[in-house]
């Protein structure tokens, strides 16, 4: 899950949460904060402790992107007061607790070994939270699980072609175009997980992808 920064509260008041979308969107980008789909309609302004249960209506520290589908199951479960009782994208690392090798969501139990225990307890809980992991099924209309293996295997053929003519001239111009097809397929970690031992790809996907949270990342 991308970790992302929203930045300073852009606006004195809003009226409506839904104000708060252009804003949002500006600086972290058009993708769903839990599950990184790119959202080609107008994203959901999601609140993250539940407006139905007491959560700020428009304060920015409570507002995140959604898609449908990750806004649906999240639903109203996560009351005022509970926030702290999981990670979010724009204040943990949500990067290292989750995997998506072959393009399917995981908790990366490995790296949850070398954490404190709370913190591993909150990645579960973000996880199960959104069902992040979801496969559906024929009647299941989630198609995350779908887009997110599209962006796989986009990234598989591209890095097929990056290894092709990384040492030649055409470099910058494949680079270039190989992180507009990342940007328009979405799903970053996905991507990141495909060129994982390539510091130059993941570098380009960290700076490119808007409010990327840049710190997580480094050593
Ligand atoms: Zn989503």
């Amino acid at each position: 899950m991308r970790p992302v920064c929203k930045g300073e509260i852009p606006y004195k008041e809003i009226r409506q949460y839904g104000d708060a979308e252009p804003y949002l969107e500006e600086r972290i980008g058009a993708y769903c904060s839990y599950c990184e789909m790119p959202i080609k309609h107008v994203p959901e302004v999601e609140h993250i402790e539940s407006r139905s249960k007491g959560g700020a209506l428009t304060e920015w520290d409570n507002l995140l992107l959604a898609c449908k589908y990750c806004n649906t199951r999240k639903s109203n479960l996560v009351a005022k007061g509970e926030k702290e009782n999981y990670l979010w994208s724009d204040e943990d690392d949500t990067f290292h607790p989750y995997s998506y090798s072959n393009g399917i969501a995981q908790i990366n139990e490995e790296y949850l070994k070398s954490t404190d225990s709370d913190y591993a307890e909150h990645a579960r809980k973000l996880f199960e939270l959104v069902k992040l992991g979801n496969v559906p099924n024929e009647r299941n209309k989630d198609r995350r699980f779908f887009w997110r293996n599209e962006a796989y295997n986009d990234a598989v053929d591209s890095k097929e072609g990056w290894i092709k003519v990384r040492e030649t001239k055409q470099k910058s111009v494949f680079l270039k175009n190989m992180i507009i097809a990342a940007k328009n397929s979405g799903f970053f970690s996905t991507w990141m997980e495909v060129f994982k031992d390539d510091e130059e790809v993941k570098r380009a996907l960290i700076d490119e992808f808007n409010g990327t949270r840049k710190e997580i990342f480094e050593e």
